[in-house]
């Protein structure tokens, strides 16, 4: 049986690193579709104040723990029943040279962005298979299909993550399940904080526009969303080019100001936080 999503009132909606940003954007247009929404964060306060705000259910969660994000899929059936839609949205995006990352950083975000997707599709897919159908969105980045400098184990992991959803497209084809994954360009989050100067000329979103792109993507039963649409050329224009024409337009747009143009002072805010995840 395929379930068609177009209409998501009364659907269970699951959604890692939902306590802000990008995540609590969706959280809220997902209940203002009608559907019942489980946040779960490692900041598991924040979680459960936003979801109490909003009118969700808020759990804490460490995507890079089995035990952690199985309590939380168990606490969320148990509170709003199966689960129809997961989303795999926490991350996080270190910056700076490649050989100057520290290796806790690298694992960390290796974690968190691949590592925390696999498990939750692990942990969601037998239960959907179990029913016949469910739509897993996988929050990718453009980062994920163009390389940037001053972001190369973020770009590792978010092309890791389009490879890992095209390759469960199909193995689990016939199941009644859909797999999204969401490319989004820069977006005004804490993630990005401090980029404005380095991200000049770049297409921005709101957290508002990328959730409404997810919500698009499970209506339509999208495979692959860019944000914007006309990104979604890139990948194919990037691959027909020569190597050395795509290096001389990347020198004119100045593809290394991630390495050069951050704001420090901003950037720590956001590095204090992520610093924080290392164990
Ligand atoms: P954000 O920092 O505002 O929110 C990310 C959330 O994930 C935070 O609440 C954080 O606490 C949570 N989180 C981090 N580690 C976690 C863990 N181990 N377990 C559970 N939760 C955890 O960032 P955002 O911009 O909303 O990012 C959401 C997603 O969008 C990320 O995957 C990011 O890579 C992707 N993305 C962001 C941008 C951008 O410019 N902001 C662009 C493309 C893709």
């Amino acid at each position: 049986m395929i379930v068609n999503y177009k209409n998501l009132s009364g659907k269970v909606v699951v959604i890692t690193g939902g306590a802000r940003g990008i995540g609590l954007a969706t959280a809220k247009a997902c209940l203002a579709q009608g559907a019942q929404v489980s946040i779960g964060d490692i900041d598991g306060d924040l979680a459960v104040s936003q979801a109490k705000k909003i009118g969700g259910f808020g759990h804490a969660l460490d995507v890079r723990k089995r035990d952690s994000f199985e309590s939380f899929l168990q606490a969320t059936e148990d509170k709003l029943g199966p689960i129809d839609v997961l989303i795999n949205n926490a991350g996080i995006m270190p910056t700076g040279a490649f050989v100057d990352e520290s290796d806790d950083i690298s694992e960390t975000q290796i974690d968190i962005n691949l590592n925390g997707v696999i498990l939750g599709c692990k942990l969601a897919l037998p239960r959907m298979i179990r029913r016949g159908s469910g739509h897993i969105v996988n929050v990718s980045s453009m980062a994920g299909v163009i390389p940037i400098p001053g972001l190369a184990v973020y770009c590792a992991t978010k092309f890791a993550v389009v490879g890992l959803t095209k390759t469960l497209r199909e193995e689990y084809r016939d199941t009644g399940i859909n797999f999204s994954t969401i490319m989004p360009c820069k977006v005004k989050t804490e993630l990005a904080l401090g980029s404005d100067d380095a991200a000049k000329g770049v297409p921005t979103s709101t957290p508002e526009e990328i959730a409404a792109a997810v919500l698009k993507s499970i209506a339509h039963e999208l495979t692959e969303v860019t944000i914007p649409s006309y990104l979604g050329y890139s990948p194919a224009i990037l691959n027909l080019t020569p190597h050395r024409v795509t290096q001389g337009f990347r020198r004119l747009f100045g593809d290394r100001r991630v390495l050069e143009q951050l704001n420090e002072q901003e950037r720590n805010r956001y590095n204090q936080r992520i610093n924080d995840l290392v164990q």
